[in-house]
């Protein structure tokens, strides 16, 4: 069986239980390895067969796969991160029922819930957003017409960036152009919960030559937004005069 898995953003505990008690077990493992933390490999039993997918195609990963299950191993897929966020996994799950082998799934902490954490930040401030917009910066791979940055911009809602440092400066251009004023908090963090970790703060017009002087152009993540800021309203669900479901009102 294949077990696809959330490594989680960098730091080997933040695997789930679960992710690690497949590791535990694992006959194969075939890593994410420009972005998995390989110390999560040393959580796997002696004799099991490791392959970094940094340098195989989809055929060949899904040969390994395939040959593992045949011979009755079973093999950890370790994706970074969560693996329904640009994790490529949709293909590799379509070719395995072609082949009618069997495989789950086990989510994972995504890079932008550690990038929060390492920001101490909440992405759905009351009256500030209540809406997380999780997107990328148009490279050489393709967003659809309907979802381009400047447009997604207008709603000026929490956005958290993947895959976008690497093109810092057209990315807060096409933000201040969509609809961000230029004084909008923005933070760039570097290697979310990794020892490395690097959290830079700014405004969405400054934030990139911030990042350029810093050096960080790789495994970071754009967070904009005013959830960054001060300016927030207290929550519902903890206000002593709001009745819900578990608490009534006490005014
Ligand atoms: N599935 C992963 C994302 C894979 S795409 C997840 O859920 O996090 C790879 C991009 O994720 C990187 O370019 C970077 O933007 C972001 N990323 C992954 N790990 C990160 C980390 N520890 N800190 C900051 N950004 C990270």
């Amino acid at each position: 069986m294949i077990h696809f898995v959330g490594a989680g953003p960098g730091a080997p505990d933040l695997i789930t239980l679960r992710g690690a008690k497949l590791l535990a077990r694992a006959g194969m493992v075939i890593y994410a390895g420009s972005l998995v933390n390989s110390e999560l490999l040393n959580g796997t039993p002696e004799g099991c067969e490791i392959y970094n997918s940094a340098s195989m195609t989809l055929d060949e990963v899904i040969e390994k796969m395939a040959d593992a299950d045949r011979r009755g191993l079973d093999v950890v897929r370790l994706h970074t991160g969560d693996p329904s966020i640009y994790g490529a996994i949709r293909e590799q799950i379509d070719r395995l029922k072609a082949l009618d082998v069997a495989y789950d799934i086990t989510p994972g902490v995504s890079s932008f819930c550690a990038a929060a954490a390492a920001a101490e930040a909440e992405y759905t401030l009351p009256s500030v957003s209540q809406t997380l917009i999780i997107t990328r910066m148009e490279g050489r791979t393709p967003v659809p017409p309907g979802e381009k940055l400047a447009s997604l911009a207008s709603h000026r809602a929490s956005m958290a960036l993947f895959l976008s440092s690497g093109l810092m400066e057209e990315t807060c251009a096409a933000l201040m152009q969509g609809g961000y004023a230029p004084d909008t908090p923005a933070a760039v963090v570097y290697k979310a919960s990794w020892p490395e970790q690097k959290v830079l703060r700014g405004a969405v017009s400054t934030i990139a030559a911030m990042a350029a002087e810093s050096g960080v152009r790789n495994t970071a993540l754009i967070l904009v937004g005013r959830f960054l800021g001060d300016d927030y309203e207290l929550s519902k669900l903890y206000d002593d005069s709001f009745s819900h479901s578990f608490r009534k009102a006490s005014q």
